[in-house]
């Protein structure tokens, strides 16, 4: 079995390491033999979504958002297709701004192809915090590092998860991120994938599944090390939590 990787604009959208998710993509399907092959879409390049089995979509400052969305409104049509189609797309912190009606920074108001029924609004304040999520989707918290001056506004729309320590989505609404059919799409930037092996895993076996089959699915890996990780991330907030609670 083999997986085609599309990496989007790794050439503007690269703000926080997003090869490092790439990297963990490919790597897990290794590790359980099958193949994955990564193909970059440097800005400018024509996208053959129908070819493509999952899709990063990573994070940038406005200035490269800007630049993204003249290359996103040409391929809008295609890309809002492949999604309806049940296209697994994970998009991270600018990524998933761009997937919206617009992002309205502080000089300018950059359109999206409202793939998602979102707006972001930016507000001088930045949100800048490690981060711990609790959802539906998986067992172990989802734990991650967010660095965002816009709001995301979600509408009807499902979170990614319900935040227990940090900001997400506005910093008032309790909520972070949007799952929309196979989208993921979070403001949970850096290392999400190798700190989150279940998100990881989620992503990898939708995409297996749209092109294989419902019952195909991943062999356990150990994951004690992450495990460990994410264990001592959740104590360290999620303990300080308490204690300042009990001033
Ligand atoms: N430029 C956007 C913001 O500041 C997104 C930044 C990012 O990708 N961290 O809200």
């Amino acid at each position: 079995m083999k997986l085609k990787i599309g990496h989007l604009y790794p050439d503007l959208l690269n703000l926080y390491g997003d090869r490092g998710n790439i990297r963990c993509l490919q790597k897990r399907l290794q590790w359980r033999g099958m193949e994955a092959e990564v193909i970059p879409y440097p800005g400018g390049s024509s996208i053959d979504f129908e070819n493509l089995d999952l899709i990063l979509l990573g994070g940038g400052s406005d200035r490269e958002q800007e630049l993204v969305c003249r290359y996103l409104t040409t391929a809008a049509t295609a890309f809002k297709d492949w999604v309806e189609s049940g296209g697994v797309l994970l998009a991270v912190c600018g990524g998933y701004q761009l997937l919206g009606h617009y992002y309205r920074t502080a000089d300018t108001t950059i359109e999206g192809p409202g793939i998602l029924d979102i707006y972001t609004e930016w507000q001088p304040e930045r949100l800048v915090s490690d981060i711990i999520l609790e959802s539906p989707l998986f067992h172990d918290p989802v734990v991650g590092f967010e660095n965002h001056g816009g709001r995301t506004f979600i509408g009807d729309h499902k979170p990614f998860g319900k935040v227990i320590y940090g900001y997400g989505n506005t910093g008032t609404s309790g909520y972070e991120g949007v799952v929309y059919k196979n989208v993921t799409a979070t403001y949970l930037h850096g290392p999400l994938l190798p700190k989150n092996p279940e998100v990881c895993d989620n992503l990898l076996e939708r995409a297996l599944r749209r092109k294989y089959g419902s019952q195909t699915t991943l062999e356990p890996l150990s994951d004690k090390l992450e495990h460990v990780a994410n264990n001592t991330i959740t104590d360290r907030y999620l303990n300080k939590k308490k204690k300042s609670s009990r001033k």
